[in-house]
């Protein structure tokens, strides 16, 4: 499947979203991606919508959820209608991956991550999926994820960041999981689930996910939902170069520096705000940004050290 680069189709109403995964506080790496998206989405006159992605209770942490919602707002985020928590939302999740099956287009894998890994063909995030069930369960053999068949073709797009990207899924990924063994669905499924339910026009985020973009724009063709427009912002770094996260120990935002933090993240955005708005009230930086923000200034990187 090969998407022109002149055919997006976006829609008219700018429809933004910040998306967390409540696996631990807000930091000053995620903090971009929450700046970004809001600041995108009201230059543009649009909605920005808050989505807690708590799809998968092994990695998330208790009470994170509400710390973020708490730390979102004393920064002065203001988004629009209810928080959307993807955990209330398995039924869509389930009716999706339910006409994936019946179009042919999601099959039982039985697999186990070990036969997986000892596939000889590396991609681009580990093994690839060498399509042993594809054809049909061994005899024997019980499903325990379901995957979706992708094809041979390019998929590409082009982010308003980074530039045109694109893969070839069934030489770099193979066919990927919708629903993992452990019964929760996969985030490629529930994400575009959810943006086309939710009226996503724009996807503003992290460079962490652009790989995931590819396949996420081939579930949209194949449950015939709307391409959004997509911008990836920079992911901080810390020094050894890895993404700030909780494993890697990256401090959380604290309330009383959200003026600071609010600067700081708009002077890594290339946004250049005035020297004296440094440390103002987060309403006086978000005054300033409104008027100010610029997509096209944002760095060409995929990530930026942080400091
Ligand atoms: N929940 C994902 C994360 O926190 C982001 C998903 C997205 O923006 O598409 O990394």
């Amino acid at each position: 499947m090969v998407i022109t680069k002149d055919a997006p189709r976006i829609s008219a109403a700018y429809v933004g979203r910040f998306a967390p995964s409540p696996t631990g506080p807000l930091h000053h790496g995620s903090l971009l991606a929450a700046v970004g998206s809001y600041l995108e989405a009201r230059a543009a006159g649009g909605r920005w919508l808050l989505r807690i992605e708590d799809l998968d209770p092994p990695r998330e942490m208790p009470g994170a959820a509400c710390g973020i919602l708490r730390t979102l707002e004393a920064y002065g985020f203001e988004w629009d209608g209810e928080v959307v928590y993807q955990s209330r939302r398995l039924d869509h999740y389930r009716a999706a991956l339910d006409r994936l099956v019946a179009a042919g287009l999601a099959y039982p894998c039985a697999c186990t991550r070990r036969e997986i890994a000892d596939s000889s063909l590396r991609g681009i995030d580990g093994p690839v999926y060498p399509g042993t069930c594809r054809a049909g369960l061994a005899a024997g053999r019980a499903p325990r994820a379901w995957r979706l068949r992708v094809g041979e073709g390019e998929t590409g797009f082009l982010d308003a960041v980074q530039g045109w990207q694109s893969q070839v899924l069934a030489r770099d990924l193979g066919d990927f999981v919708l629903l993992r063994a452990d019964g929760y669905f996969a985030y490629q499924l529930a994400v575009v689930v959810d943006d086309a339910l939710q009226g996503v026009s724009h996807v503003v985020r992290g460079a962490d996910l652009l790989d995931s973009t590819p396949r996420q724009i081939y579930l949209q063709q194949a449950l015939g939902s709307p391409l959004p427009g997509y911008a990836h912002l920079p992911v901080l770094t810390n020094a050894a170069g890895e993404k700030l996260s909780k494993q890697t120990r990256a401090p959380a935002l604290e309330i009383e520096r959200a003026g600071l933090e609010l600067w700081q993240a708009l002077t890594i955005l290339g946004q250049q705000p005035p020297a004296g708005l440094r440390g103002a009230a987060p309403a006086e930086v978000w005054r300033w940004a409104f008027a100010h923000w610029r997509l096209g200034v944002v760095p060409r990187q995929r990530a930026i050290m942080d400091g």
